[in-house]
């Protein structure tokens, strides 16, 4: 087994129910267990002008290795409705692998530990809740000393009050 950190991102449609239920998909695969799950945050876009995100991030034990994870995802994503548009454009969910193990690599269609963990304060605020002394392997800092270098104005709590 392997633990991995993944990203979840949704900004059309009711993204709180499209998130959820992704992970619930995500959860019912033979091999994936859930270890830990963020709370969600609503957070400003980056790139072309779209709805605000709803993020979130979850730690996994799987059985997968990196590439299979990987189709899984996609597959998800798929089942969600995705339509891939413009790079960065507005999306009904994006699931992204952030963390698996320590390991760095780099192919084609997948980077670990993925190209903006370190920058981007939407994904970095998440993980930090569920995984703050997960060394990132590349800059082998803590994910909770990643998330204070980062802006995080953008990124809100979502109240869990306020999900029906
Ligand atoms: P982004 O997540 O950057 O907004 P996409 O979700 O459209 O962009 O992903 C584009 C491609 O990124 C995917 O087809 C996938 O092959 C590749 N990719 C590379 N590294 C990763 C990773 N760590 N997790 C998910 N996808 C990745
Ligand atoms: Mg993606």
């Amino acid at each position: 087994m392997a633990k991995c950190a993944l990203a979840l991102g949704s900004n059309l449609g009711n993204s709180l129910d499209t998130a959820a239920n992704a992970l619930k998909a995500l959860t019912n695969i033979p091999g994936v267990d859930l270890i830990a799950t963020s709370s969600w945050y609503q957070t400003k876009p980056v790139g072309p002008p779209q709805p605000d995100y709803v993020n979130g991030c979850v730690v996994l034990q799987v059985q997968q290795n990196p590439e299979e994870l990987l189709t899984i995802l996609q597959a998800i994503e798929l089942q969600f409705g995705r339509v891939r548009t413009e790079k960065w454009g507005a999306r009904t969910l994006d699931l992204d692998i952030l963390l698996y193990e320590d390991l760095v690599m780099q192919t084609p269609n997948l980077t670990i530990p993925h190209t903006h963990l370190r920058e981007r304060a939407f994904v970095l605020v998440p993980l930090a809740e569920i995984a703050p002394n997960w060394i990132e392997p590349v800059s082998k800092k803590a994910i909770a000393q990643l998330a204070k270098e980062v802006d995080c104005t953008g990124v809100k709590l979502i109240d869990p009050n306020d999900i029906s």
